[in-house]
């Protein structure tokens, strides 16, 4: 099986210190991955991952990955206000602008970030919010499918974000006007892919159209935007994309267009980085047999929306119980009053009672950042597994307080327990 690592003797000695349920993230297993990509890309002067915030918003874990050389794309006020407070600055924050109040520009723009517009009419909306940089960033929507062979891996003429090819030409002669001198292009066409090609095919588009587009309008190509979507296996069938391999292969791709000497590359990677690096741990704490049999967890989707939003697989397993049959088919639920709320359908386990410990894999990306109050169901800790082994709780859990905080409930905020 190709991660799901952590060991029974871990988790068991996490649940001793903190309530369940609560994501349990390694710190050793994210600066791992954080060091295999930069090697991956070193062949490259001036390459920077810039983690996506979005992935995995907490500032330990983001402090961390800056002390591994890593930046961050940022998409709203509160992801630029954790880059700020944590003296991410100037060049190593990318804001990525998607139907964004204006004033995140001038926001990006105070900080010195490098700016990625998602449409044509961000150009006027950059000018008059925080005036327009010397090099811009914008977001290249090809149209159609996109394809590796003939495989068809995404539908970027479905997606709503970047510029058709039209528009990204007169975008540039647009902002060459206004004087910008240095572009950045940036493409993300298919999402969670396990193809290890994904990465160079899209390197090849970008680098082709960026030349394209620098001849054109004479403006330099100051950086190559891969973004992010490569994927991790979720599925115990499935392989993890061979990151040094990607690097060598989009090496070869660059070397092939630009010779020694070319553009920076960046990258905006978040499952990649953390996916893998962290676990929903639970107890199950029902059993039920209907027409199906059915195991309740103390957590639920509010923890973990992924199953319950695309059907998305993530991997269980039972601690102390991996090596007794998986005879049991269940459907692993959690409490909301939604049928949705599934982490696992039809899934065969061991034999669960109520009391065991149940962890949910592959959580560390798009896991507690999704989390929503749906029932008024609050959101979960987060427990960094540091280094040397502690335990350090990174987050604390909601309590009835943070839930109420933002209403207006003077005439029950007594019976609440609530300060008015
Ligand atoms: C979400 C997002 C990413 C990260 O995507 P992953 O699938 O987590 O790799 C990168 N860049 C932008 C602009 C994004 O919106």
């Amino acid at each position: 099986m190709p991660n799901f690592s952590l060991p029974d003797h871990v988790v068991k000695q996490a649940v001793q210190s903190f309530p369940t349920p609560f994501h349990l993230y390694s710190e050793a297993g994210i600066r791992a991955r954080a060091r295999k990509l930069n090697q991956a890309f070193s062949w490259c002067d001036d390459y920077e991952e810039y983690f996506a915030v979005k992935a995995l918003p907490n500032p330990s874990i983001l402090r961390i990955l800056k002390e591994e050389g890593c930046g961050v794309d940022c998409s709203s006020e509160t992801e630029l206000m954790l880059a700020e407070a944590l003296g991410f600055e100037g060049r190593d924050i990318m804001f990525s602008a998607n139907a964004m109040p204006d004033d995140e520009f001038t926001h990006a723009r105070r900080l010195g970030a490098y700016v990625n517009l998602d449409d044509i009419t961000h150009i006027d909306i950059l000018k008059k919010h925080g005036g327009i940089p010397e090099t811009v960033c914008c977001r290249y929507n090809p149209g159609g499918d996109f394809r590796i062979g003939t495989f068809v891996m995404g539908n970027p003429g479905e997606a709503k974000y970047g510029f058709t090819p039209e528009q990204f030409l007169e975008g540039l002669l647009q902002l060459r006007q206004l004087g910008t001198k240095r572009f950045g292009i940036h493409a993300f066409l298919s999402s969670n892919t396990l193809d290890n090609a994904y990465y160079p095919t899209l390197a090849g588009i970008l680098m082709r159209t960026a030349c394209d587009m620098a001849e054109k309008t004479g403006l330099d190509i100051a950086f190559i935007n891969l973004s992010g979507g490569i994927g991790i296996p979720y599925q115990p069938t499935q392989t993890e994309p061979d990151v040094l391999q990607i690097g060598e292969q989009v090496r070869k791709v660059y070397t092939s267009i630009f010779g020694d000497h070319g553009p920076a590359l960046k990258t905006e990677l978040g499952r990649w980085m953390t996916g893998p690096e962290g676990w929903l741990i639970t107890h199950a704490t029902h059993h039920k047999d209907t027409y199906r049999h059915y195991i309740g967890l103390d957590a639920c989707a509010v923890n973990l929306m992924r199953p319950a939003m695309y059907g998305a697989y993530h991997h269980i397993t039972v601690v102390d119980k991996e090596d007794q049959p998986h005879d049991h088919i269940y459907d692993v639920t959690g409490s909301l009053c939604e049928n949705n709320d599934k982490f696992a359908v039809e899934r065969p386990l061991p034999e669960i009672h109520d009391g065991d410990i149940c962890v949910i894999h592959d959580t560390g990306a798009h896991g507690y950042a999704m989390g929503y109050n749906y029932n008024g169901r609050l959101r979960s800790a987060e427990i960094l597994l540091t280094e040397n082994g502690d335990f350090r709780m990174i987050r604390r859990a909601e309590t009835p307080q943070d839930y109420f905080a933002t209403l207006d409930i003077d005439p029950c905020a007594e019976k609440l327990g609530l300060k008015v």
